[in-house]
């Protein structure tokens, strides 16, 4: 059996894989660097992550591409009521969003394209669908995609079912900016947005005058840069993504080049948060600083969000952060009592957590067969736990033991798990940070929030991270 997964467009399970003699080539619609990712954007990202490694695992080599999102309305209006340059605001948020997918032990993708850096391909991109007659100039120098001229428009998100309407909702039900009023049909969509006062510098020249490409735009053209205009294996997003967005990579990729953008397509479900839906305004959208700040380290973050099955929709809470730590903690129970079979340390299990899966799961084969039949990461730990239940360390030898440490230490590998990490971790800090820590500590007591939340902010630029226990705090770097 090779990897197994459901395919959004066929609505059908489907085999993952590459062409002969090639890498699987996988896109993935990567981060908006306007503030710190949360959790949501995480659970996408990390579900993505998982899948490389299951992947990799089973022997495919995978060419994993995920851009950053650093021109839009968010990072221009963010850059400018910071006083910064776009470039750089979003280099800033692009480091923090790098350390946190490093904390959580995500992959680095094998090319990270952006989309300030794509600009000359998306213009390039736009001339050749005005050629075809699948765009258009309108008088204030914007260019529209012209939906009714590509008749396929709509078969991802299966939206002529739903009739096609406007680009103002997107399928998850969230309303998008329209702000064009110049376009023959309201089912086009901005190729290129003239500029407007509100850009301030964030203009380039095009061939229609000054302006910036409109979002969708990026990816089709990062997507054939980085693939050499090939035809793609897999391309994954959220499920926000898949109407308007993923439905305009197709029509732009596919009018421009006469062939498929992309095989097979990887949609994950929405997070909720303690049952309700992720808002701005409910204060949920946490994210990994939050998280650490109450206790939590990054490995219970990444088992909590990769612990549900991506299809469905998983419900983040606190009590699921504390189940996860206990899992954590019977995972690593289970890697000291084999460890103590083979006579080495904890320092020995990272040579056990490779991507050379052995010839056999042994007992861990459900596991195993779980990932790799649709990712099911419930199941997979489910079988996971079924067999520590069984004590199976106590019968086993130490060659036995070495080989059950094998097989675990790949599923440990797809996965993305890491064990033992709070204790190799902890650093002292040095005293000024302390003393900092402390005065934070005190203006807590006195209920001085406004000198507390001053205080975090400080010893987080300073790469310390506070975290509060009952009766005082610990310090982290961050
Ligand atoms: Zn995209």
């Amino acid at each position: 059996m090779s990897v197994q997964l459901y395919d959004t467009h066929s609505r059908s399970i489907q085999t993952l894989a590459p062409q002969p003699g090639e890498p699987l080539r996988f896109y993935c619609c990567g981060p908006t660097v306007y503030g710190p990712a949360h959790i949501g954007n995480f659970r996408t990202f990390l579900i993505q992550d998982v899948l490389r490694r299951v992947l990799e695992v089973d022997g495919t080599e995978v060419r994993h591409v995920r851009n950053i999102t650093d021109l839009d309305d968010k990072t221009i209006r963010q850059s400018q009521a910071e006083g910064k340059s776009l470039a750089e605001f979003t280099t800033h948020w692009t480091e923090k969003f790098h350390t946190d997918c490093e904390t959580l032990n995500m992959l680095p993708p094998s090319l990270e394209p952006s989309a300030v850096e794509h600009i000359p391909q998306q213009i390039v991109l736009i001339e050749t669908l005005i050629q075809k007659g699948h765009a258009y100039a309108a008088e204030d120098g914007s260019v529209y995609f012209r939906v009714s001229s590509f008749e396929n428009y709509g078969s991802l998100s299966k939206l002529k079912q739903r009739e096609l309407k406007t680009q103002n909702e997107n399928s998850a039900g969230a309303v998008n900016d329209a702000d064009e009023y110049d376009r023959e049909s309201v089912a086009d969509f901005a190729l290129w947005k003239a500029r407007k006062p509100e850009d301030g510098d964030n203009y380039w020249a095009s061939p229609w005058g000054e302006g910036r490409p409109g979002w969708h735009l990026e990816c089709s053209a990062m997507i054939e840069s980085s693939f050499g205009g090939q035809t793609i294996d897999l391309h994954g997003g959220g499920i926000d993504l898949c109407f308007p967005h993923h439905e305009n990579e197709i029509a732009q990729s596919e009018c421009a080049h006469d062939h498929a953008l992309c095989r097979h397509w990887f949609h994950s479900a929405h997070l909720m948060v303690e049952g309700e839906k992720m808002s701005k305004s409910l204060g949920n959208l946490y994210t990994l600083n939050d998280l650490r700040e109450k206790g939590f380290s990054p490995m219970i973050v990444r088992y909590t969000l990769i612990a549900g099955s991506y299809r469905q929709q998983l419900n983040f809470t606190f009590d699921g952060l504390h189940a996860s730590q206990s899992a954590l903690t019977k995972l690593e129970r289970f890697a000291d009592s084999l460890l103590k079979k083979t006579g080495e340390g904890r320092e020995a299990l990272a040579g056990y957590i490779s991507a050379d899966a052995p010839e056999d799961f042994g007992r861990f084969a459900k596991a195993w067969d779980a990932l790799r039949n649709n990712l099911n990461t419930a199941a997979c730990l489910g079988a996971i736990f079924g067999v520590l239940g069984a004590n199976p360390a106590a019968s086993l030898d130490a060659d036995g033991a070495r080989a059950m440490l094998r097989a675990f230490g790949s599923l440990l590998y797809a996965l993305g798990l890491e064990l033992f990490t709070v204790e190799e971790k902890q650093i002292d800090a040095p005293a000024e940070i302390q003393a900092l820590a402390q005065q934070r500590w005190e203006a807590k007591q006195a209920k001085d929030f406004a000198q507390a939340d001053a205080l975090r902010d400080e010893l987080l630029e300073k790469g310390w991270v506070i975290k509060d226990r009952k009766d005082g705090f610990e310090l982290e770097p961050g």
